[in-house]
């Protein structure tokens, strides 16, 4: 898997529990325990993406090599994975994606992640966005 530069425009929301329209609701199909809901949107369905934190960077390889990340953001409607460069927000649109190919890679991918990650916070890094 190598991700992409990304082409997107991320966006944050503030999600609100029992005000959260509809059209907003995550698809997550995956039993999983450490992502939790993220504020970012997907840009390409414009529902809300699950977020899971690495207590250490995780490294991702991309088109211009290796890129160690604090976070990954996944939409699990459309099946992508998103990382902020190193040192960015999401938002600062610099970040990198990649879509599964069917619905067992990106199983499996997310598993994998879910056990490299956590839902802890970290301080550590130059943001600490949702
Ligand atoms: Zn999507």
């Amino acid at each position: 898997m190598t991700f992409k530069k990304t082409p997107f425009e991320y966006e944050e929301i503030q999600p609100m529990w029992g005000s959260l329209p509809e059209r907003f609701m995550p698809v997550w199909n995956i039993y999983t325990r450490n992502f939790y809901i993220s504020s970012y949107v997907c840009p390409e369905c414009g529902r809300l993406m699950a977020k899971t934190v690495f207590p250490s960077d995780y490294s991702f390889q991309t088109t211009d090599g290796a890129k160690k990340v604090p976070r990954i953001f996944v939409c699990g409607n459309c099946q992508t994975f998103h990382i902020p460069s190193p040192g960015y927000k999401l938002s600062s649109n610099n970040g990198y994606y990649y879509k599964a190919k069917d619905y067992d890679e990106f199983e499996k991918l997310v598993k994998e992640l879910d056990n490299a990650g956590s839902t802890t916070g970290r301080r550590n890094t130059l943001y600490n966005e949702g």
